[in-house]
């Protein structure tokens, strides 16, 4: 079964060679992308979808999510902008309620998630356990994630248990055993939150060295809320990604830059959105040369929202990306943060992962912030939307 996209007015590939066509047709084949090039040109097909002169983009990656979760925090936003500043402290609110939930009620809570996403043009979810925070649930967490995404990520060390308020060391020492050991089958990534609150950057370098030994691939919650030592130690450690970058020190985008083959500078400007804080600098990233992702960081405290394109207006209004880098960011961008060559873009060969917009291009996603311009999506070759 193979079917042709014709009629598409501008197609964004993210292919140094394709780069964006016009008057463009796409056939898919068996998921994956067969052909790419002038509607004129396309071959013939099984089935033929008529875009309608309008922009084909690669489906969405959202490299950063925290969607198994139970209960929501909308005392806290309301008191947030009602004048309180965020601190990490709000996850054990979520942590209570996760625990407290069914498996079935976690489980339906993601699903949701997911299609919220995918009706907003996200193919590619990483999920993160993080909730839990004993290694029962720990690891039930990433039993529910992983039955709906390849990219999950063990974040037990998201912040200490309350158990272990008086005992951060000895919380170190579960994440980095027992609840290791339970987590690193169901998990493909190991995550930490480095903060002032969390954990420090000895701590987190303890614990990212333990679940490389276990083959799970570091990535980091990096200076998010100060200055501290994250960026630094995912470059030292070949994380796939630094998230959040927010303040950031001369030395620590010269670090970013340097490891642009390696580690991906993944900015969340949701969070930055909901906690009224100041946004991170993507114009002085790229223009170091460093590698940019976009992605919603979606959890209930710090970022409620599912929405990449939401993501993208932010970052080209208040972080100084242009349109094409922010939705080159979004979807390439996230690809690389999770270290993946057959999404993100649209040569022969991808994964059929493609994003129908009811707009002539996807500079619209910047130009027409709040507006739903998805009209149909793609994953794998399959319309899902
Ligand atoms: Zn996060």
């Amino acid at each position: 079964m193979t079917t042709l996209i014709t009629n598409i007015g501008s197609l964004l590939t993210n292919d140094p060679e394709l780069g964006t066509l016009t008057d463009a047709a796409v056939v898919v084949d068996d998921g994956r992308v067969a052909w790419v090039g002038s509607a004129a040109a396309a071959p013939d097909a099984d089935a033929r979808v008529d875009a309608g002169g309008r922009a084909v983009i690669p489906g969405f990656v959202d490299s950063h999510s925290h969607l198994v979760f139970g209960g929501d925090r909308t005392a806290e936003f309301n008191a947030r902008m009602s004048g309180q500043a965020y601190t990490a402290g709000g996850i054990r609110t979520t942590v209570a309620a996760t625990r407290a939930a069914s498996d079935e009620a976690l489980d339906a809570n993601l699903v949701r998630f997911v299609k919220e996403m995918q009706r907003q043009g996200t193919t590619t979810v990483e999920v993160k356990s993080g909730y839990g925070l004993t290694v029962e649930d720990e690891a039930r967490a990433l039993r529910i994630a992983g039955a709906h995404t390849a990219e999950t990520t063990y974040l037990g060390a998201h912040v200490v248990a309350p158990e272990y308020a008086d005992d951060p060391a000895g919380y170190v020492d579960l994440v980095t055993g027992p609840m290791l050991d339970a987590c690193a089958p169901h998990a493909r990534w190991v995550d930490v939150f480095c903060e002032r609150g969390a954990f420090d950057g000895d701590q987190a370098r303890a614990i990212l060295t333990a679940g490389a030994a276990r083959g799970l691939v570091p990535r980091v919650h990096a200076n998010q809320l100060t200055e501290g030592p994250g960026v630094q130690l995912a470059v030292e450690l070949g994380a796939a990604s630094a998230d959040h970058c927010t303040h950031l020190s001369d030395a620590d985008v010269k670090a970013l830059a340097d490891a642009r083959d390696t580690t991906v500078a993944t900015l969340l400007p949701g969070a930055e959105f909901s906690t009224r804080a100041v946004y991170p600098d993507a114009r002085r990233l790229i223009d170091a040369g460093a590698t940019v992702a976009l992605s919603t960081d979606c959890n209930p405290g710090s970022s409620f929202t599912s929405s990449m394109p939401f993501c993208i207006a932010v970052a080209v209004r208040d972080m100084g990306m242009t349109p094409d880098e922010a939705v080159v960011a979004a979807t390439l961008g996230g690809a690389r943060a999770l270290r993946r060559t057959d999404i993100g873009h649209l040569a022969p060969g991808a994964r059929a992962d493609l994003v129908l917009l009811d707009a002539p291009s996807h500079v619209h996603l910047a130009y027409r912030p709040g507006v739903p311009l998805v009209s149909a999506v793609w994953q794998g070759g399959v319309r899902v939307v």
